[in-house]
């Protein structure tokens, strides 16, 4: 069955997650279940908006200040972290769990050589605080994330490299440590496709080596499916699909799901007009708490749907959450 863990190493368990801005709250992800296997490869999709990014930063405990999680748990290798301070936190984060942000030059300190940037990860998680045997380990990842002139790189500022070279830089940082989860949020949006697929290669290709696990965050479908096992699909703070990434992206059953991958260009459309999902991802202030999140945009949609919250339907390997789906409901 899809949703049984063997070997779980992340686990959101009916999560929810809202701003408390000006006096009134507003829900940004609703029971959010999301299950990650060790050593597994697997992306949360969706429109921007959609409550993506704020369930990595969740995560990792990296939430803004008016955000909470106020409903449910998160498990990082069979421990709760959902409710760790931040000096708990500041352990596992660089350590056993890494981020990889979209714009790496937000991430990385303009003023301090990025060498070093990476020697204060390793020192800072490790008893032994010998400088030259951080060097030699940061030089190392350096060549591994593939600089041919590590050495040189070590002590270069990070405004005089470009954005790709930035990112490999972010990754390093991200693996110095042997982690055993990178969270990785539009990790090449901003880089071209040359570059793309070069960072990808590399993060499959560790994930291979050391067995890391990757939380993709994307909106990128053909991304997505040449790199995970498994993907999430996520509308307006809901999981509206899951499943396995081939299976799913060739069957599609949620009509979002659908409307996601009907809108992607293709060579034998040529000339012929775009598809796309009618509408606008509803704003954390415009969404509706009844009724199915979708049913504005869906071309399916029945009575019950703006009535009640579709319940998940579990099928050997698939989830859906659909009216559709649930033969009474129709
Ligand atoms: Fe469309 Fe209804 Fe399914 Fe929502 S529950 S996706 S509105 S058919």
């Amino acid at each position: 069955m899809i949703n049984s863990s063997k070997n779980p190493l992340v686990e959101f368990q009916g999560v929810t997650i809202k701003f408390f801005e000006n006096n009134k709250e507003y829900i940004a992800v609703e029971n959010l279940n999301l299950n990650m296997e060790k050593g597994e490869k697997t992306a949360v999709i969706g429109e921007s908006g959609c409550g993506k990014t704020v369930t990595a930063l969740s995560l990792m405990g990296l939430l803004s200040g008016s955000a909470k999680i106020t409903d449910g748990k998160i498990l990082f290798d069979g421990k709760e972290i959902s409710t760790l301070n931040s000096d708990e936190l500041n352990k596992l984060r660089g350590k056993d769990m890494s981020m990889i942000f979209q714009e790496p030059m937000t991430s990385l300190n303009p003023l301090i050589k990025v060498g070093k940037q990476i020697d204060e990860n390793i020192l800072e998680h490790s008893t032994n605080k010998n400088k030259k045997e951080a060097k030699a380990r940061t030089v190392s990842m350096l060549k591994e994330v593939g600089f041919a002139d590590a050495e040189k790189i070590y002590s270069v500022y990070p405004h005089q490299l470009s954005g790709g070279m930035r990112q490999r830089i972010m990754i390093a940082m991200a693996l110095i440590n042997n982690p055993k989860l990178i969270v990785a949020d539009e990790p090449t949006t901003a880089l071209d496709a040359t570059i793309q697929a070069q960072i990808m290669k590399l993060l499959n290709k560790l994930n291979h080596e050391k067995g890391t696990a990757l939380l993709l965050i994307s909106h990128d479908l053909g991304l997505v499916n040449n790199i995970c096992e498994k993907c999430y699909i996520m509308y307006a703070g809901h999981i509206v699909e899951w499943g396995k990434t081939k299976d799913l992206l060739e069957n599609p059953m949620h009509p979002y799901t659908k409307g996601l991958i009907n809108s992607i260009p293709s060579i034998e459309n040529k000339g012929k007009p775009l598809n796309s999902i009618k509408g606008f991802v509803p704003s954390v202030e415009e969404r509706k708490n009844k009724g199915c999140v979708f049913a504005d945009r869906c071309d399916y949609c029945m009575d019950i749907c703006r009535k009640i919250i579709p319940k998940d339907k579990i099928t050997e390997d698939r989830v859906i959450k659909c009216h559709l789906y649930n033969e009474k409901d129709k």
